[in-house]
């Protein structure tokens, strides 16, 4: 797996949807990437501060989506 395909898989891995397959693939590139391995941490976080800020807030649904986009279009 490259950079490319690991930064693909990495938003389904911080909501654990990775299949058995694709998760060892991914969790094999970051044991060998250090610059994958911060950005999955990064994103492992950034869901933590919203998932607390949404139960904090009790957002709605409208402003929840336009967060995740936010977030998914910072995550380079
Ligand atoms: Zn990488």
């Amino acid at each position: 797996m490259n950079c490319q395909k690991a930064r693909v898989l990495m938003s389904a891995a911080v909501d654990f949807e990775l299949s058995l397959k694709e998760e060892q693939g991914f969790l094999l590139h970051l044991s060998e990437c250090k610059e994958c391995q911060d950005e999955f941490d990064e994103a492992k976080k950034t869901k933590m501060i919203i998932k607390e800020k949404i139960v904090q807030f009790k957002a709605p649904q409208s402003l929840i989506d336009s967060i995740m986009e936010l977030t998914s279009v910072s995550v380079h």
